[in-house]
């Protein structure tokens, strides 16, 4: 079992990352945890067991439906840890 949202958070985070808005922030793994961690504790978990034929599609529908909310969350997540870095 996979959780899918854990996955898709952090292919957001990478991505959002490497923008010019993003530059300043620290990319150790202690705050990349911290901003995975936030976002992911305000993200509904989507457990899935395969990732083959029918389930792919399940897949794409859902990170269409929560990939505003997703970019919304983790952008707040990144300027949250940004704000207050634990080091
Ligand atoms: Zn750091």
């Amino acid at each position: 079992m996979v959780n899918h949202t854990e996955k898709v958070v952090l292919e957001t985070i990478n991505d959002l990352i490497k923008q010019e808005e993003f530059k300043g922030f620290c990319t150790c793994d202690q705050c990349l945890l911290d901003v995975a961690s936030y976002a992911l504790n305000r993200l509904p978990a989507k457990y899935i067991a395969s990732t083959r034929g029918e389930l792919q599609t399940k897949i794409n529908e859902f990170e269409n439906q929560v990939r505003v909310d997703m970019i919304a969350i983790v952008t707040k997540a990144i300027n949250t840890v940004h704000n207050t870095p634990r080091h």
